[in-house]
């Protein structure tokens, strides 16, 4: 996922970057919770052009999917992401970022992100994309993945699947407010009074 710089102008130059479960094994850290399979090859399309001052905006958007477990029953789903993007790089010159990984990504890369939001910077004639590619997926990864918005999960007593078929648990759930309301009822009735 190089950009050569040198070619850039004022007029937007579409660009596009694919990258598969090779490219993801790769670039990824192996994380848990995370596949090392990737379900739909991600692709990085946008537009690069020159701004004002050297400047360089990037804008375009990510999209691929992955197999997620959900965070509720715990089935195995495919994850569909898109994210947008927006990157204003300036040229860094003699400057160098005081955070040890952003030098070290500026030197690597040729590019680095600043504290502001959708800002970096950029050295030399050649960026790599690669590591805002994944900053951009991880973005778009939900904290929480759902199989479904309505996944009504695993039953908390009896780790049956409710999305296939009720079981006969009752609805109180460990992590329901009221759960602690029933257990004072449960405890106290046959307590001295
Ligand atoms: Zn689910
Ligand atoms: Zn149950």
């Amino acid at each position: 996922m190089k950009l050569d710089v040198e070619r850039l102008t004022s007029e937007p130059t579409p660009f596009a970057f694919e990258g598969g479960t090779a490219w993801w094994r790769s670039h990824m850290p192996a994380q848990p919770g995370l596949p090392r399979e990737v379900a739909e090859p991600f692709v990085l399309t946008g537009n690069a052009y020159r701004g004002s001052g050297e400047a360089i905006l990037l804008e375009g958007s990510v999209s691929g999917a992955l197999e997620l477990e959900c965070a509720r029953c715990l089935a195995r789903y495919r994850h569909a992401l898109l994210e947008p993007f927006r990157l204003v790089l300036e040229p860094a010159g003699q400057r160098t970022p005081s955070e040890p990984e952003a030098a070290a990504a500026l030197a690597r890369d040729g590019l680095c992100m600043t504290d502001e939001l959708e800002m970096g910077w950029y050295r030399g004639s050649e960026i790599r994309l690669d590591t805002v590619c994944l900053e951009w997926i991880a973005l778009a990864l939900p904290v929480k993945p759902l199989c479904r918005e309505d996944c009504a999960g695993l039953c908390p007593r009896c780790g049956n699947d409710r999305n296939e078929t009720p079981c006969q648990c009752g609805e109180v759930s460990p992590n329901s407010p009221f759960s602690v309301l029933a257990a004072l009822r449960g405890g106290s009735s046959g307590g001295a009074k």
